[in-house]
């Protein structure tokens, strides 16, 4: 899917009432903010708009509170973050399209920053209600969606609002769309990517677009088990996916028409329980004893995989190679993501679990982008439509 969509540099938005979906959804320890990364990242439009003369109605969800008000799930920590960050006070309305709130939207002035309540605090937003959406857009002029991180989900403010207004796309989702779209239409080679993560069927979409494009196609973590069984292999208590076993033999055979390098893992990290201080050893593909289970790739994996991945001139890096949150069986993602980041390659990594190893890791700085949406990102690489992205206007 290449999206050329117009973004906030193709509209005027000077003296406008703007409404901006954000992805404000951080994680919260007993109300206290513990990674502020998505309102970092929405803060180049925010700054923008601004800086243009615009008046910012700022909106997004956060958690699960199921269409129901719960105090647990207020923006209110992320309004005063904003208001730390830029310098100017950003309030709080009561809800999301209230007579109250309506009215401080109306009342904002130019340069000027509102933060609307969590919008899943009402049904209508995630069943994408055009009565809600439209009530949302009347309080502004110009609709623009930067929630990359919802962009998969058609709801009221991700995708219904732009039924109503001229929508753009922010510089978040502009960035995202424009590395990963480039990578999947017309990626520097050769082009590899890295396949991991717990299970074969959460990313059967993935694989089966990707082989499509890249030259070698890697396979680590736990779904690289299921690939083993449909080898013959015994697996022992590894994760396997019984019945994608001959899905698994149809991605082999499909990479083998199509000329692409196909590697799986040659050794492996085996222990004992799914336990971070189990009992653990090195253990050839071919020689998974009974009673133990595959938790990372081997240091033989870890070499081959390097030498795969030097001299790339595109990664995309989804899932990691074991269970990386364990020190025991984190080296697999270390060696892997150490060979991205020292191979120059265009790198991207998709995927909430191998952007937060990348991250503890501390080969962020390293990588050309780290998409700041997982399941948003999962879909693009599926080569799916992204509804908050689909719903915007395209440039001439
Ligand atoms: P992402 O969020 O990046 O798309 P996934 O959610 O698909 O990645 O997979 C991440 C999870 O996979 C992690 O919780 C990790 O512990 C788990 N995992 C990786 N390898 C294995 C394995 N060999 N056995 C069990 N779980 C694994
Ligand atoms: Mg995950």
């Amino acid at each position: 899917m290449t999206y050329n969509k117009k973004n906030i540099e193709d509209i005027n938005v000077s003296g406008k009432k703007v409404l901006v979906r954000c992805d404000f959804n951080v994680p919260l320890k007993d109300g206290v903010i513990t990674s502020d990364k998505r309102i970092v990242e929405a803060i180049p439009t925010i700054k923008y708009l601004l800086d243009q003369g615009a008046a910012v109605i700022l909106c997004s969800h956060m958690g699960k509170p199921k269409g129901e008000v719960n105090p647990k799930y207020t923006l209110a920590p992320v309004a005063a973050r904003l208001t730390e960050i830029l310098g100017q006070e950003v309030k709080l309305a009561p809800d999301t399209i209230g007579p109250e709130t309506k009215a401080m939207a109306a009342a904002l002035e130019c340069g000027q920053a509102l933060l609307l309540e969590n919008t899943r605090f009402d049904k209508r937003e995630e069943k994408n209600d055009p009565e809600f959406a439209k009530e949302l857009a009347s309080m502004a002029e110009i609709f623009v969606n930067d929630a990359f991180g919802a962009a998969h989900r058609a709801h009221a403010s991700t995708a219904g609002a732009a039924d109503y207004l001229p929508a753009v796309c922010g510089y978040l989702i502009q960035k995202e769309i424009g590395v990963m779209g480039k990578a999947l239409s017309d990626p520097a080679r050769p082009f590899v990517s890295i396949l991991g993560g717990a299970k074969v069927s959460d990313k059967i979409g993935v694989i089966n677009n990707l082989i499509e494009k890249v030259d070698t196609l890697i396979i680590g973590g736990g779904m690289a088990y299921t690939f083993f069984a449909a080898q013959g292999y015994s697996v022992g208590t590894s994760l396997c996916e019984h019945d994608k076993i001959d899905l698994a033999k149809e991605m082999m055979a499909k990479a083998e028409a199509k000329g692409v390098k196909f590697l799986l893992p040659i050794d492996n990290r085996v222990g004992k329980a799914y336990d971070e201080n189990t009992e653990y050893m090195d253990v050839d593909s071919d020689n998974i004893p009974d009673g133990w289970m595959g938790l990372d790739i081997g240091a033989n994996t870890q070499k081959l995989f390097a030498e795969a991945i030097k001299g790339a001139g595109t990664v995309v890096w989804n899932g990691p190679m074991g269970v990386s949150e364990w020190t025991n069986f984190a080296a697999g993602t270390n060696a892997v993501a150490n060979a991205v980041a020292e191979s120059g390659a265009i790198s991207i990594i998709g995927g909430g679990d191998s952007a937060a190893a990348v991250e503890k890791l501390g080969y962020a700085d390293k990588m050309t982008h780290i998409s700041t949406g997982g399941g948003a990102s999962l879909e693009f690489l599926e080569g799916l439509e992204l509804p908050g992205i689909a719903c915007l206007m395209d440039k001439e």
